[in-house]
């Protein structure tokens, strides 16, 4: 088997790490990769945005598929240029990949389709913006409703810091042309899921849910960011009465399969009809649907759709998940264009695995990502850690530098969530770059949840 990956971020280290796990004789072409990815497969300096060189690149390889880490690539329609030169690809259409490039269009989408979610208005102009926050109250959320590089949403306590944000996107042109349309959005109150969906246009299959830690600092202080750790499975409780969202789905026992059943029933309840809708308009989407899902006394809302694979929730789900087949899926939705009938038992070890990413970002990070600190990786003494790479590069002098915000992402696996998180946090202690930064409460939430239960 060979594949291409289009990216060079940790999610695609990840991705080329599981194809290879399932398949230790795949051939993974990465453009544009990235040194821990060069270890596995053969890297070409191509950017993931250049959809022509991409076009050419595939047509040059003739990968059995290619598999897109990135969304830009996608909303311009690189799923669209390959589909008519009859090249296998996994991932949304440019239309369909609007459900992330446009919020605006995914918030009509969940109304018209009646998938919960907050209620939200869209503005042009900051005047009525300023009115409709008013209207929803403080605490109130004001998202760019294009693609922004996942700092395009500013949670607002106050009407101030509101009628600021507004001003920022819709005067200030602060996100440029992505700002140009906002959403002012009612606040959600509740516990966050990602849940990642394999879907064929018409089925859908969830991976384990996971968790991730957008702050900076240890006890979600300081900015927001790409996202500084995750971890999976996520073994919640429905804060809400079950009601409709339980009555088709097993009677789960062990909390790990608690989470999965969650992550069918939301499948039912939000990505059917999600799926549904977007045939409906004529753009079926196909590919990995992520949703961002908040646990909300009301019941799951979703909080956004992405159109791939998070980062760095990838690095935690696909190693917890290291004995189910996710490359076979990837491949057979990309090449026939369909879901194989592939269920959890499948592979029901892979319950049994609980994985924690730690991520370490650069000095300066998110602000002004420092470039060019040399790295040291002390040697790996276990192997149930995994590092893999996002903004590394190698200087003249054959080092390996810091090159991007987020460096690597140290994933524990491990029986138990506790040995996981300690396998993570350990690793990422030892690893050297002047002005690391990381955190160590990464899963604080699921710490807190056994805590109680014991
Ligand atoms: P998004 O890019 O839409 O996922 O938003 C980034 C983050 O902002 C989410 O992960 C949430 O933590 C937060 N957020 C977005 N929308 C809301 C909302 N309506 N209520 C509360 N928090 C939100």
């Amino acid at each position: 088997m060979k594949v291409l990956i289009v990216g060079g971020g940790g999610r695609e280290h990840a991705l080329a790490w599981k194809l290879k796990q399932e398949d230790p004789d795949a051939e993974i072409v990465a453009a544009p990769g990235n040194p821990g990815i060069a270890a596995l497969g053969r890297c070409v300096a191509v950017p993931a945005t250049d959809v022509e060189r991409l076009v050419a690149l595939a047509e040059h390889e003739r990968p059995d598929f290619t598999l897109v880490g990135h969304e830009a690539p996608l909303a311009r329609g690189l799923v669209d240029r390959f589909r008519e030169r009859r090249l296998p690809i996994f991932g949304p259409t440019r239309a369909a990949a609007r459900i992330e490039a446009s919020k605006a269009f995914a918030k009509q989408l969940m109304l018209d389709a009646g998938v919960p979610t907050a209620m939200a208005f869209r503005h042009t102009e900051p005047a009525p913006a300023k009115r409709a926050a008013r209207e929803l109250g403080a605490p109130v959320v004001i998202k760019a409703s294009g693609l922004a590089a996942g700092k395009g949403v500013i949670v607002c306590q106050t009407l101030d810091e509101a009628d600021r944000a507004i001003d920022f996107m819709l005067r200030d042109e602060g996100f440029g042309a992505a700002g140009a349309e906002i959403l002012v959005e009612e606040f959600m109150e509740g516990e966050e899921l990602s849940i990642f969906y394999l879907a064929d246009g018409v089925e859908a299959f969830p991976l384990v849910p996971a968790q991730d830690h957008k702050r900076l600092l240890d006890g979600d202080r300081g900015p927001n960011t790409g996202g500084m750790g995750a971890y999976a499975p996520v073994t919640i409780e429905l804060p809400f009465a079950a009601g409709e969202f339980t009555s088709e789905a097993v009677e789960p026992e062990a909390s790990e399969v608690r989470a999965l059943a969650h992550a069918l029933r939301f499948g039912r309840h939000i990505v059917a009809p999600t799926l549904a809708a977007l045939r409906e308009r004529g753009s079926p989407f196909t590919g990995l649907l992520y949703a961002g899902v908040m646990l909300t006394v009301d019941g799951p809302k979703v909080v956004e759709f992405n159109c791939r694979f998070g980062d760095p929730e990838t690095q935690s789900i696909l190693p917890a998940m290291s004995g189910f087949p996710v490359g076979d899926l990837l491949r057979s939705i990309a090449a026939h264009g369909t879901l194989p009938s592939v269920t959890w038992a499948t592979a029901p070890d892979f319950l049994a695995r609980r994985a924690v990413t730690t991520v370490l970002a650069t000095a300066g990070y998110p602000d002004t990502p420092r470039k060019g600190d040399v790295i040291t990786l002390p040697p790996i003494e276990d192997d149930g850690v995994l590092v893999f790479h996002a903004g590394t590069a190698l200087n003249d002098r054959g080092e390996l530098v810091t090159a991007g915000g987020r460096v690597l992402a140290v994933t524990g696996i491990a029986k138990t969530f506790e040995d996981a998180k300690a396998l993570s946090t350990r690793y990422s202690a030892l690893v050297d770059f002047a002005g690391k930064q990381f955190r160590t409460d990464i899963g604080w939430r699921e710490v807190a949840r056994r805590a109680r239960a014991s």
